[in-house]
């Protein structure tokens, strides 16, 4: 196996508060061993594109308190493509990259995992996404980040809708999975949650709207779910139920920003020094994870195709105590 000297990283798919930590990590891990870093700017795009450039120490001082991503990130149709990997394959030949870490999401991987088939420059990934749903780690980078700015629009829109005895539907991010809105419907007191992981509960909200006798409801929407977002089901309920004064919220991008809670800044560290050992280590192909409070490392190829379960006990807790 070629000795690595030389190593790059990039922020790939949809950002998260906390890639810039992973990002200070790797960089400064790599100056560690000795390795030269460069950073690719805009993901596979700038893979593709050449976009490469060196990461010092003092590059990325001064940015794990910040959301978003220094090296930007991009959805790349080009690297679906043979032709697109070769052109990035070219350029990290060009610049003598011997070895490239990926923070980014489970699209990110399943490309990390292709490429990895066809060239010989070893991949290793670092999760991170506020969905928290990729399979092998407990936790991904932007999660806890997520749910606390969630939680805390709920918390107000809550005074509101108290004071006002309205029913609110508040649609939260999570396209495929629902860990956002249950989770933040645990840490709110939601009386309703809706998941993608629950499909068919139009009953159970028919029969809760029809039968609470509370005031002002909370009903939490995981954009995923299968009864449609927020506005669609404010429009079919509201008018059935006039006495709720049914109200939407659509909480959108404030959710991907902002400064990354302790906990991502503490898991971005260590998942980015982790990706740097690993690689040292002769390891490849690998995702880091996070589970049981330690790091570990899970195969490119388990990590795509595994679904990461919700959890029954999760389901339990919410169901009990939104009664
Ligand atoms: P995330 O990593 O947040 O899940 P995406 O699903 O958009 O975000 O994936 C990020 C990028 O990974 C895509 O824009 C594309 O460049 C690359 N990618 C995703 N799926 C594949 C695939 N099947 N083959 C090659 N590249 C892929």
């Amino acid at each position: 196996m070629k000795k690595i000297e030389k190593i790059a990283v990039l922020t790939s798919g949809g950002d998260s508060p906390g890639m810039n930590g992973a990002i200070r990590a790797v960089v400064r891990t790599g100056l560690n061993y000795n390795l030269e870093v460069f950073g690719i700017k805009r993901g596979y795009q700038g893979m593709i594109e050449g976009d490469f450039f060196p990461l010092k120490s003092e590059s990325v001082r001064d940015i794990i308190q910040r959301g978003g991503t220094i090296l930007r990130t991009a959805r790349s149709e080009e690297f679906k493509t043979p032709e697109g990997r070769k052109k990035a394959y070219e350029n990290l030949k060009k610049f003598k990259i011997d070895a490239v870490i990926i923070i980014g999401g489970d699209g990110s991987f399943k490309g990390a995992g292709i490429f990895s088939q066809e060239f010989d420059i070893p991949f290793v990934g670092v999760p991170g996404t506020i969905d928290n749903d990729m399979f092998g780690t407990d936790y991904t980078i932007g999660f806890d980040t997520a749910l606390n700015t969630v939680t805390e629009a709920i918390d107000r829109i809550k005074d509101t809708a108290h004071s006002h005895d309205r029913t609110f539907f508040i649609e939260v991010m999570g396209r495929d999975a629902g860990f956002i809105a249950l989770k933040a419907g645990i840490a709110t007191g939601a009386e309703m949650v809706l998941i993608p992981e629950i499909p068919g509960q139009e009953e159970k909200l028919e029969a809760f709207l029809s039968h609470t006798k509370k005031t002002s409801n909370i009903i939490i929407v995981a954009e995923g779910n299968n009864l449609g977002g927020a506005a669609e089901l404010a429009k079919n309920f509201g008018k059935k139920y006039k006495e709720h004064g049914v109200r939407v919220n659509v909480l959108g991008h404030i959710q991907r920003g902002g400064s990354p809670t302790a906990f991502d800044r503490y898991l971005a560290s260590r998942m980015g020094v982790e990706a740097v050992d690993a690689l040292m280590d002769n390891q490849r192909s690998i995702m880091i994870g996070y589970t049981n409070h330690e790091v570990v490392h899970i195969p490119f190829n388990k990590t795509i195709k595994g679904k990461r379960d919700i959890g029954k006990e999760l389901l339990r807790v919410n169901e009990i105590l939104s009664k």
